[in-house]
């Protein structure tokens, strides 16, 4: 039987404060390698919980929680950089797992399902092209040409998060130039030691190269051969598949942002309470810093309201129907976030920048959340268009 909901997020939260807060610093400050064993361990100790992969159902080895159950324990592991990695349900890892749990088929789940949600290998996502924009996917040079049994792939991705040491790559490629913008591409699992698949780089970020599943690789694709079996769903369905992901993505990303955000406004309270700018005058008896503190609690909370009122719309409606509040959630919570973490920093003074705290991980990693799946601009050009359109206004995105 299934954990309560307020029991599985005390389990998680007491699990995060305890097992993944005390090797933050040596993530922070050491290669990947001096921890990495350590959280393979605790990989194969949540898994023996029950409690990896949380959002698959039961009968993979999941908990078979509702989007909005997963809300709130994905609030819980994104206090640390750690947590969803640890639990086996990080991006874009639980996007091809759910992609191939609906979607794969029987031979491709066998074959790539069962060792992702056994946390046996990892997977990265290729859509991006530094050569378009990504902001209008449809924009895409990577073709995949039909060759009798197989595809024959080239072309160029970047920003593949967690490309290193993946063993599949999910490549959006475009299978029929002529089809409709919408219907032109295909999903197709490229192994990564096909030839013809090469991870040029990791893409430095922010002065950070990252390593493993903490990096963003460069692709490219050289007459990369795969059978067409590979193809997941239709042929022309790519940008349909993209689309379904995408809501529930949203939901989970954003919900770890709000994790990040308590994090960051826990650090924030207790120094200002510790740190004294006169004897016994802590910052925190400073009108400036308590509006700080005020601000961020009000934001944090309305961000809350608003991705669980959007995971429930979901739950009860679907990606389609939610795709507003998606769209609203997407950029204020990416928002939210950046305020918080900024003003968390300010009121650490120079040990904020430093890497002594996660507040500077936080800020750097996730300067891109107003731009990953979607920058802030589209996504407020979603809103606008559903607002003016009864003004006789339509909005051109
Ligand atoms: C950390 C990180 C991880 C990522 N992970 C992945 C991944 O795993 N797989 C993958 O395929 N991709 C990934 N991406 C790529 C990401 O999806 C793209 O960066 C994003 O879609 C934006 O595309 P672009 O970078 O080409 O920016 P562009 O499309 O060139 O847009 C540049 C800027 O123009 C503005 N803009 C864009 N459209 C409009 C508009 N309609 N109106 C007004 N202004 C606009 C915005 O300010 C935007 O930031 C990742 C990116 C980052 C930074």
């Amino acid at each position: 039987m299934n954990p309560s909901p307020s029991d599985l997020r005390e389990r998680v939260r007491a699990f995060v404060r305890d097992e993944l807060f005390p090797l933050e610093p040596a993530f922070l400050n050491a290669p990947l390698s001096e921890v990495g064993p350590r959280l393979d361990a605790l990989r194969a100790r949540v898994r023996e919980m029950g409690l990896s992969t949380p959002s698959l159902p039961r009968a993979w080895g999941g908990l078979g929680l509702s989007l909005t159950e997963f809300a709130s324990m994905s609030e819980e592991l994104g206090r640390s950089p750690l947590g969803h990695y640890v639990f086996n349900c990080a991006a874009p890892d639980i996007g091809n797992m759910e992609l191939l749990l609906h979607h794969g088929s029987q031979a491709q789940q066998a074959r790539w399902l069962r060792p992702l949600v056994d946390g046996r290998i990892r997977s990265c996502f290729g859509m991006t092209e530094p050569e378009h924009a990504g902001s209008n996917p449809v924009m895409l040079s990577t073709t995949a040409v039909r060759d009798g049994d197989d595809y024959v792939i080239n072309g160029h991705k970047w920003f593949a998060s967690s490309a290193e040491g993946a063993a599949l790559c999910v490549v959006m490629a475009v299978t029929d130039p002529g089809a409709a913008p919408h219907a032109r591409a295909s999903q197709i699992i490229v192994p990564t030691d096909a030839p013809g698949y090469r991870l040029v780089r990791n893409i430095p970020v922010m002065g950070h190269v990252g390593e493993q599943y903490f990096s963003h690789g460069e692709l490219r694709f050289d007459n990369c051969r795969v059978p067409v079996g590979n193809r997941i769903g239709a042929e022309g369905a790519g940008f349909a598949l993209a689309q379904e992901r995408l809501g529930p993505g949203r939901i989970h990303h954003t919900m770890r942002w709000i994790g990040m955000a308590e994090r960051a406004f826990d650090l924030m309270c207790e120094r200002a309470a510790r740190r004294e700018i006169k004897p016994g005058q802590p910052l925190a008896t400073r009108q400036a810093v308590q509006f700080m503190v005020a601000d961020s609690r009000a934001e944090i909370h309305a961000a809350r309201l608003m991705v669980l009122d959007a995971a429930a719309k979901i739950d009860r409606e679907g990606p389609k129907a939610a795709r507003h509040e998606i769209s609203m959630i997407k950029f204020f919570v990416a928002n939210v976030l950046q305020r918080v973490v900024d003003r968390a920093i300010q009121v650490h003074g120079g040990l904020g920048v430093t890497d002594d705290t996660v507040l500077s991980f936080f800020y750097r990693a996730e300067r891109a959340a107003r731009i990953y799946d979607g920058p802030d601009e589209v996504h407020r050009g979603v809103l606008a268009r559903q607002a003016l359109r009864p003004y006789g206004v339509e909005v051109e995105l």
